[in-house]
């Protein structure tokens, strides 16, 4: 019946849980977005809750409520709330919400007038990477956050890294030195935050200094390294890969030396081989352009992918002496040999795009 699917070993989450863990004293928030970076929301998140991961981090409103409505009762943020966002339904389901301008902490605040309930804000400053969180507004908000401070719940005082992946690089250490700044100016101001956090996975595993009392873990948890040519390889750093993505050979042909494969006749064969046409295309999320450095797992042998990658299938190259037949299933990245960091590279992106885009015709197998 199945065409291809993505098997997700909910235990090698939970091993790189107690890894992560065992390398801080901080408690641990177990990043989920994003479906949990492909790897499926609701099953990841209660096995890293299982494991010893405390808080849940998402980026969307709704995907904090299909954690909540999955009965999952860990404290979730999430950060990502444009303003018009349904702060109501957030407070009356207990949605931590991320605070990075006046206008987001007005609303929040005219949500808790509204529900009686007391929101729960995590204060957002941007230390360096101009993406999320204050930065121009700071002292006009701290104003502002002093006088409404017995409105709100401060839960946390939170920033992101640009370039923890780089450890050589200085921006991390200029970044925390900014961070530990703030946090003074709102210590000042009579402010005292439950928590602070700032490190994703890549400061998680090399910069202890940047742990504070939470962590937001996300790749390393999905057993992919922050970046490998930085940090090293999944191996490396003790982390197991928790998504392995099979799919069917449709058909197996034998082709002429010369023939041309695929859209665009991108490549071409240079001796008769096997080919093994695959069920699964960038509608499924492999990334089109994808060169000859990928490979598939056929019967324990590698086979290199040849030609562009189409909408519902993709070509490999098997051999002469291939036995590979029509309907055998493969494994299109997993462990070692052809893992999510090996597409990547073939095809210009990072790991976490390669397991991110894999869509929902992969139905998500969960090995426990
Ligand atoms: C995605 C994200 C993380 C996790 O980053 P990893 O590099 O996957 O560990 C942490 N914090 C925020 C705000 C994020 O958006």
């Amino acid at each position: 019946m199945m065409r291809v699917k993505a098997e997700v070993d909910l235990s090698a989450i939970a091993a790189n849980i107690s890894h992560i863990k065992s390398q801080t004293n901080a408690q641990l928030l177990a990043v989920v977005k994003a479906d949990a970076y492909g790897h499926g929301l609701v099953p990841v998140a209660e096995a890293a809750i299982n494991a010893g991961a405390s808080w849940l981090g998402v980026a969307l409103l709704e995907e904090a409520l299909v954690l909540r409505a999955a009965g999952l009762r860990a404290p979730i943020i999430a950060w990502l709330t444009p303003p018009g966002s349904d702060f109501v339904t957030a407070l009356k389901n207990g949605v931590d919400i991320s605070i990075p301008s006046i206008a987001l902490f007005n609303e929040v605040l005219s949500a808790g007038e509204v529900t009686g309930i007391t929101p729960r804000i995590h204060v957002e400053v941007d230390t360096g990477m101009s993406r999320g969180g204050f930065l121009g507004e700071w002292p006009e908000f701290l104003e502002i956050l002093v006088m409404n401070s017995k409105k709100i719940h401060l839960v946390g005082f939170w920033s992101h890294f640009a370039r923890a992946d780089e450890p050589k690089e200085s921006a991390t250490a200029t970044q925390l030195a900014r961070f530990k700044e703030l946090l003074l100016q709102l210590r000042a101001a009579g402010l005292r935050p439950d928590h602070c956090h700032l490190a994703n996975s890549a400061a998680t595993l090399t910069n202890a200094e940047t742990h504070f009392d939470l962590v937001r873990v996300g790749i390393a948890m999905y057993g992919l390294s922050p970046d490998v040519e930085t940090l090293g390889s999944s191996r490396e750093l003790g982390l197991l890969p928790a998504m392995v993505l099979k799919a069917k050979l449709n058909l197996v042909k034998s082709v002429r030396a010369g023939s041309s494969v695929g859209y665009g006749g991108t490549a071409i064969v240079k001796v008769d081989t096997k080919l093994g046409v695959v069920a699964m295309g960038y509608a499924d999320g492999i990334p089109r352009n994808t060169s000859s450095a990928a490979h598939v797992l056929v019967a324990g042998e590698l086979a290199p992918v040849i030609g562009r990658v189409s909408m519902d299938q993709f070509v490999v190259d098997l051999g002469i002496n291939s036995t590979a037949q029509s309907g055998d299933w493969v494994t299109v990245f997993g462990l070692a040999d052809n893992s999510a960091d090996q597409w990547a590279s073939a095809s210009g992106t990072i790991n976490y795009e390669i397991v991110t885009r894999i869509g929902p015709r992969v139905p998500r197998i969960y090995l426990r």
